[in-house]
């Protein structure tokens, strides 16, 4: 089977190296990919943004199943075009990846579907929400409604606080997405995430990760796109992974399906485990980063059948994915000055030796320099995975491999799996 991976960070480059285990695997195109796929791969420079042009590589290159990483092509159509041509793709189309794309459709659809999740009032001009704010105590939370990779949220601790950020958003401090706000009341309890897979009609859990979001250690400091995980998040019980199923994906799956607009490919649920149950923060419509990077080793037998029959509407009649046992964690490097502007082309080296301990460097803002260095040129750089029996083991072998790691122009958190490695020493 010939697959076409389309994205360029750590995510792409975990799932890439668990499909190149494959045994069905014919060839493995990534676009644009970047040098730890490339170890796996054929690159190639193809825009994801030119649908005809992906249709075209598809055509030429024998695709049998087009795998989209981020989030940005499936809200822009990709997946609609692709099935449009006949191409088998892994990925929702774009109605249905509203579920990320807009935070007040997911609200609204769990307000329908009777989905726990925090109160929350939709507004599109800051008179209404400045009003609307007045219902809710504080914290409050503000969100752009649509794609602010992360920064879209704002939790304000004061009145002033929240006035400023509806402010910024209704400015056009985070362009279109937020031309509408949620409002939301704040929850209280742990976070954690939980995949499935879904073909629209049957569904299968992949597993649970729990993620570091911010950059400075103790979790303080700015939002990233994450600095670390670990996989499973044993916060999540198998009770309530069982009430997240029932309760929230579930009835996702159905009610997308019943307004004719089926939810295909990975269903990712950002979850509060509130004292009084798990509720939904977010969707996302596709792996997360760097939760790929710990759910991916985990996952035991073959990954490419579980995404072709997600693709296909034959996930009922594919074997149940199975998850290890052992603990998954990774940290992430990044490049100086992120979440910032992040100092690019600073030199990595030391990655064969990260290697001998046993974990996995997964790639992420990467390039090969002229002179054909490893540089840095993006802000999360390096994801470095290892496994073991706790997130503890795991932990202790993944900063084995990032000490073995020369990159003087970056930096890692040195906690992360700190909540569990504290409950796993309990
Ligand atoms: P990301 O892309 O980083 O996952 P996002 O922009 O899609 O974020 P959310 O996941 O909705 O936004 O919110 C980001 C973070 O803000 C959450 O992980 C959580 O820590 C916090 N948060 C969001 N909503 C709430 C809430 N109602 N109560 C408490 N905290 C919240």
């Amino acid at each position: 089977m010939n697959i076409l991976l389309l994205g360029s960070g750590g995510r792409e480059h975990a799932l890439a190296w668990k499909l190149a285990q494959s045994p069905l695997l014919g060839s493995l195109h990534a676009a644009p990919g970047n040098p730890g796929i490339a170890a796996h791969a054929v690159c190639h420079a193809l825009d994801a943004a030119d649908h005809a042009a992906v249709v075209a590589f598809c055509t030429e290159h024998a695709i049998d199943l087009v795998v989209i990483g981020p989030e940005a092509p499936l809200v822009d159509g990709l997946a609609d075009t692709l099935r449009a041509a006949r191409v088998p793709v892994f990925g929702p189309s774009r109605a249905a990846a509203a579920l990320e794309g807009s935070k007040g459709f997911t609200k609204d659809l769990c307000a329908r579907a009777g989905i726990p999740t925090a109160a929350y009032v939709r507004c599109t001009t800051l008179a209404e929400a400045s009003a609307a704010l007045a219902g809710f105590t504080l914290p409050v939370v503000i969100k752009a409604d649509g794609l602010a990779a992360g920064k879209g949220v704002v939790i304000a601790t004061t009145a002033a606080e929240a006035t400023a950020a509806l402010e910024t958003m209704f400015d056009g401090g985070f362009g279109a997405a937020g031309a509408e706000v949620v409002i939301e009341a704040f929850l209280t309890g742990e976070e954690a995430s939980l995949f499935a897979l879904t073909d629209g009609t049957a569904v299968v859990a992949l597993g649970s990760a729990q993620d570091h979001k911010r950059v400075g250690e103790g979790d303080t400091g700015p939002n990233t796109g994450g600095m670390g995980a670990y996989s499973p998040a044993r916060v999540l019980t198998p009770e309530l992974e069982a009430r997240v199923m029932a309760e929230i994906i579930l009835p996702t799956v159905r009610v997308m399906a019943d307004a004719g607009t089926p939810y295909s490919g990975v269903l990712y649920a950002g979850l509060m485990l509130t004292p009084t149950g798990p509720q939904l923060i977010e969707y996302n419509a596709r792996f997360g980063d760097p939760e790929t990077q710990v759910l991916m080793p985990r996952i035991e037998g073959d990954l490419l059948p579980l995404l072709f029959a997600t693709a296909t509407g034959t996930l009922a009649d594919a074997p149940h994915p199975r998850l290890s046992h052992d603990c998954a964690l990774t940290v992430v490097l990044a490049a100086d000055g992120y979440p910032g502007t992040p100092a690019r082309g600073g030199t990595i080296t030391g990655l064969d030796g990260a290697a001998m301990t046993g974990a996995t460097v997964f790639h992420a803002g990467t390039a090969r320099s002229e002179d054909d260095r490893l540089i840095a040129v993006g802000g999360r750089v390096l994801a470095v995975t290892a496994t073991g029996r706790t997130v503890t083991a795991a932990r202790d072998k993944a900063y084995a491999a990032v000490d073995a790691i020369d990159f003087p122009t970056g930096f890692c958190r040195r906690d992360i799996g700190w909540r569990e490695a504290a409950r796993e020493a309990a």
